[in-house]
């Protein structure tokens, strides 16, 4: 549906009855178009070293105080047969930037390796930050099929309040990386940060927008999380309250899946941090993926991207059936051994199949 930048500060203004509205409409259309089905990625947070120096995150390359690691393959393939013995049908692997060599072609061994352990059951997603075109092929041609590349925010001035603005940091580069990914054909996903110092209501209606016309196959939103070791934490007096940021996120959640039915939303864990319930209420607003954590233990405190990122999680840690459990509360399942990609992108898919065929004919 195409909403106006009015109707969505409206909407994401709502209070009382009116929210309890919007968030019903967004189950319906979700509903509608997606069943009461949840899909899951098993995620493998494979490094926290990282090149990148945002000023919101954890694992930035001039935080000293930050753990780095590096999974082994063996770890990462341990992690994959976990995801296949659990039914999860999709893993992802996460990790902070680099652009070495050795890095990359470490990521193409890894997603070949669980390709051939799986006998290419696991659908895999990336979220390893911006690369060349060609790393993206290479990556793409290994195996991987859809990939998480957040904008952080759609708009210029407030991206260079939130990042250094210098050759390793452009808000261009994100744009561009998001198109290569698309025309390379990955399933390709962005996402915001909500609750971030400066910005306003304004800014996530224009994202939002940016998402649609961006015709994405999948988006994720989170609060955004204060952390004491990065330049972001001066302000954490001046951000909206923890139930502000969480309400904002919900909404956020509820208008996109009025806007774009036939996304994957994923419910982000930074909700879940902030709020014991914050995994299903997402759920709830409208999202349509989870991602169970399934790094190993010795590694969470280190991929501290904000604090408390793993202590909220505990109840997705290899629990399908707590999760089972919890969504069949509010009348969801899971569906496992599925890939779970987004109808939104298979529809496009379609029609792009079906212009060829009749170019060719
Ligand atoms: N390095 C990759 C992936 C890891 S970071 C990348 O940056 O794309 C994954 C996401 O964590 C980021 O996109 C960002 O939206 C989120 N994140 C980072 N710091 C955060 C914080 N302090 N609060 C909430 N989310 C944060
Ligand atoms: Fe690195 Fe990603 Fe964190 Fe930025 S958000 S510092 S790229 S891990």
């Amino acid at each position: 549906m195409m909403l106006s930048h009015d109707d969505i500060v409206m909407l994401l203004s709502t209070q009382g009855g009116a929210y309890d509205q919007l968030l019903d409409r967004a189950l319906a259309t979700k509903l509608h178009y997606l069943d009461n089905k949840v899909h899951l990625r098993g995620l493998i947070e494979y490094s926290s070293v990282c090149t990148k120096d945002c000023f919101y995150c954890g694992l930035r390359s001039h935080n000293n105080r930050a753990l780095r690691y590096t999974m082994t393959d063996q770890e990462v393939l341990s992690c994959a047969r976990q995801a296949m013995e659990l039914h999860y049908g999709s893993v992802a692997i996460q990790c902070g930037e680099r652009s070495d060599r050795a890095f990359t072609d470490s990521i193409t061994r890894l997603v070949k390796a669980i390709k051939a352990l799986s006998h290419g059951t696991l659908g895999i997603t990336l979220s390893c930050g911006e690369q060349t075109d060609d790393v993206y092929r290479q990556w793409f041609d290994a195996g991987a099929h859809r990939y998480l590349l957040r904008i952080e925010t759609s708009n210029r001035e407030l991206y260079y309040k939130i990042h250094p603005h210098d050759d390793n940091h452009s808000f261009d580069r994100r744009l561009r990386c998001l198109d290569s990914l698309k025309k390379i054909g990955y399933q390709t996903g962005s996402g915001v940060m909500v609750g971030l110092p400066f910005q306003t209501v304004h800014h996530l209606a224009d994202d939002l927008l940016f998402f649609q016309s961006s015709q994405l196959a999948m988006v994720g939103m989170g609060p955004f999380i204060p952390h004491p070791d990065t330049p972001l934490w001066q302000y954490r007096e001046s951000i909206p309250s923890v139930e502000e940021r969480v309400g904002l996120t919900l909404r956020m959640i509820a208008v996109l899946r009025i806007m774009m039915p036939e996304i994957n939303m994923v419910s982000a864990t930074a909700n879940q941090t902030l709020v014991p319930n914050g995994r299903l209420l997402a759920i709830q607003a409208g999202a349509n993926v989870i991602m169970p954590n399934l790094s190993p233990d010795t590694y969470l405190d280190s991929y501290s991207i904000y604090p408390n990122k793993h202590c909220a999680d505990e109840t997705s840690r290899c629990c399908g059936s707590t999760l089972d459990r919890q969504l069949a509360t509010i009348g969801h399942e899971i569906l496992y051994d599925e890939w779970g990609d987004s109808k939104a992108f298979l529809e496009v898919k379609k029609i792009g199949e079906h212009s060829n065929t009749v170019d060719d004919e």
